[in-house]
């Protein structure tokens, strides 16, 4: 049973959507030529070789004899032809066939027809003088031809034969290693050093015009890659000014707000190629491979420019390099990252290549990469609020067949904490669910189904459970909507089930406020809201349960997150001990500041966990008639928890921001300057 707070836990499926273009493995439609062939043609070639021993003109008996011997062939006139290896400086004579029996005692018969004693020459010279002469005195007739050597290829390719079996062999064995990354056979072996990027460019293969329009919401992130463009589009104007065309952007942001997809708008509006890559496509298990990577991604993207570069989750390789040599560190992935810094500070400012990555992490990534003349730009990319939201929900709508009267304002309202990825899921899920139901167009029903369906996982509507336990599921989330309605800073609420989907047997669904900053006041009456779950089974069951397990895990971390991070209590007010580095094994406080948090943290909950409890005791009428209502219906609405306790006097804040946004309706979200950076919150905040 959990409470579901979509702040904390609705990042469903984030990022297992695979963005789209940034996968480069199995695309390659080509048919790949069939590498098993190559093997067998080498394999039969080399044992041709060596069976047919190398000598291929060898067609008669040979034999070795001295070089005065040979001198004294010839002057007795036996030499039919005469031709000298220079390479090897030996020196062939065929023998004529009326003197092959004074040579070789044989008959024409055995030796064959072209019998040649082969002699050692001292020296070229020599031999041509000593030819020569026997020439003249009309002792040989023929020619003295020379030949490069065949015997000594064959000596070449023999020494060289057991290292080209050893490299056979070698690619034989990392074939069925798997290869890495989806390119089989040689393809890899000869290929690990190329970079893997995928290019998208005007009528190449993949070629995808995707514009601004497609990216929805990220208002000031667009502004800013704006300028990009127009470097990309009109370099002189900037560098006629002496100005320096920035190498590279940093979009910070977690995964699945449209990184990917901002940078292929940049590429689409600039009408210039794209070169796609992730950030593990570095890395292989082979040393020296990331680095050659990035030299080849540079040397093709210069190649193309002006150009974009896309490296996808760059903290890969650029995280930062690790202190303490205790830990080891990662040779090769910091040798790619040096080759990294290397190019980017190699290629001259001006050359029209820029480099955006994208992390949702900047604070792990090296130092080095974030100076100036590198990235030196951040472009924050956040999940999207309730009008980018809808922003996002009316691009991916536009395909689907959908119901007219649905309403795009609910669905934002409905999905707080989803990214711009798991919208675009949303809307698949829900076009899925309608024709699986056989209908004619999208309705809402469905697309609440698909939102219900990311959050919290099928329903499982066949889970036994026993009456008995039926009772403490309702009792438990009654407490939890319970509390929640009556409590001013708590999120509001929508709906309460005790329809098992995932691993949950019930869940509270809420509104969660779309804050910039939360307050201490607004966390504790979350917290209390969380423990009501477990507050109202002690208190109506007289048992604790199992089932607040989740709730209890949620607490404790934030418990922790407020008092050792926040400086929320008063023994440790202001004090914050979050250390983001990323191999940190001491505490960075002491032994006693230790205890301190703990205490802390157990009076923290226990003062919630009390109040809780106080305040299910005054309410407890309207609580057991939700329960009531819960194991009859299974699903309860905030229309029956305001029947029976009332409308909440207090405003929500989404409420006045949605009445605001339709006093105003401009699509340009302003500015604001004062709100504190959101990522970053929540990556403290726990
Ligand atoms: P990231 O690179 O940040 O992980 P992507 O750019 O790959 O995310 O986004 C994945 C998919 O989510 C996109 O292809 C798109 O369909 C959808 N999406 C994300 N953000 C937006 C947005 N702002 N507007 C429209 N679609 C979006
Ligand atoms: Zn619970």
């Amino acid at each position: 049973m959990e409470v579901n707070d979509p702040n904390n836990n609705t990042a469903p499926n984030s990022g297992s959507n695979a963005p789209v273009g940034s996968n480069n493995h199995g695309k390659n439609k080509k048919p790949r030529f069939n590498f098993t062939w190559v093997y067998i043609v080498i394999a039969i070639a080399l044992g041709y070789l060596f069976f047919a021993g190398g000598d291929l003109d060898q067609n008669g008996t040979s034999k070795s004899v001295t070089y005065t011997v040979f001198k004294q062939y010839v002057e007795q006139g036996y030499a039919n032809k005469i031709v000298a290896n220079k390479d090897d400086g030996t020196v062939k004579m065929f023998v004529k066939p009326e003197h092959i029996r004074d040579v070789f005692q044989q008959g024409v018969t055995q030796t064959g027809k072209q019998p040649f004693v082969q002699a050692e020459f001292p020296s070229a010279d020599k031999l041509d003088e000593f030819v020569t002469s026997q020439q003249e005195l009309g002792n040989f007739k023929g020619e003295l031809s020379y030949k490069r050597s065949n015997d000594g290829f064959m000596q070449i390719f023999w020494n060289l034969f057991p290292l080209l079996f050893i490299i056979v062999v070698w690619m034989l064995i990392m074939r069925r290693m798997g290869s890495g990354g989806g390119l089989s056979g040689m393809g890899s072996i000869f290929n690990v050093g190329r970079s893997r990027a995928q290019l998208v460019e005007k009528g190449g293969e993949n070629e995808s015009k995707v514009t601004f329009k497609d990216v929805a919401g990220q208002a000031s992130a667009k502004q800013e890659v704006q300028e990009i463009v127009e470097f990309l589009k009109n370099p002189k104007k900037f560098t006629d000014l002496g100005g320096k065309i920035p190498k590279g952007a940093l979009l910070v942001g977690p995964p699945g707000t449209g990184k990917t997809l901002l940078a292929k708008a940049v590429a689409g509006e600039a009408d210039v190629p794209f070169f796609s890559m992730s950030g593990s496509d570095f890395v292989e298990m082979f040393v020296g491979v990331g680095a050659s990577r990035v030299r080849d991604l540079f040397r093709q993207a210069k190649e193309k420019a002006p150009c974009i570069i896309f490296i996808d989750e760059i903290d890969a390789v650029g995280r930062a390099r690790a202190r303490n040599a205790m830990m080891g560190g990662n040779d090769e992935r910091e040798s790619t990252l040096n080759q990294l810094l290397t190019e980017m500070d190699g290629f001259g400012t001006n050359s029209g290549v820029i480099i955006m990555a994208a992390t949702n992490r900047a604070d792990i990534l090296d130092k080095a990469l974030l100076r100036a003349g590198r990235f030196d730009r951040q472009i924050h990319v956040d999940l999207p609020d309730l009008n980018e939201r809808k922003a996002v929900f009316k691009v991916h709508l536009k395909p689907l067949k959908v119901d007219a009267s649905l309403d795009v304002d609910l669905l934002a309202r409905q999905t707080p904490g989803f990214s711009g990825a798991d919208i675009a899921n949303v809307c698949n899920e829900a076009a899925l669910i309608a024709a699986r139901h056989g209908k004619q167009a999208v309705t809402k029903e469905d697309f609440l189904s698909a939102v219900d369906r990311i959050v919290g996982g099928l329903e499982k509507k066949t889970k036994v459970m026993t009456e008995e336990e039926k009772r403490t599921i309702a009792l438990h989330e009654a407490g939890h909507a319970t509390i929640s309605w009556n409590l001013q800073y708590a999120n509001p609420l929508i709906k309460v089930t005790i329809v098992p989907r995932g691993s949950a047997l019930g869940a509270a669904w809420y509104l969660p406020e779309e804050r910039q900053i939360t307050t201490r006041e607004q966390m504790l009456d979350e917290m209390c809201a969380t423990l009501g779950g477990r507050a109202a089974e002690e208190l109506f069951t007289g048992h604790i349960s199992s089932g607040a397990m989740n709730d209890l895990e949620r607490v404790t971390k934030q418990a922790y997150g407020m008092i050792a991070y926040m400086g929320m209590s008063e023994a440790l007010p202001n004090l914050c001990y979050y250390d983001n580095s990323e191999y940190s094994w001491q505490r960075p406080y002491s032994e006693a500041t230790a205890e301190l948090i703990d205490k802390e943290v157990k009076k923290m909950i226990a003062e919630q966990y009390e109040r809780a409890k106080q305040l299910l005791l005054e309410k407890r009428e309207g609580h057991n008639a939700l329960a009531d209502l819960l194991v009859e219906r299974e699903v309860i609405y905030a229309e029956d928890v305001e029947n029976i306790f009332g409308k909440r006097p207090w405003t929500s804040r989404t409420e006045e921001l949605l009445t605001k946004q339709e006093e105003e309706d401009n699509p340009d979200t302003p500015d604001n300057p004062d709100s504190p950076d959101n990522s970053s919150f929540n990556t403290t905040a726990l």
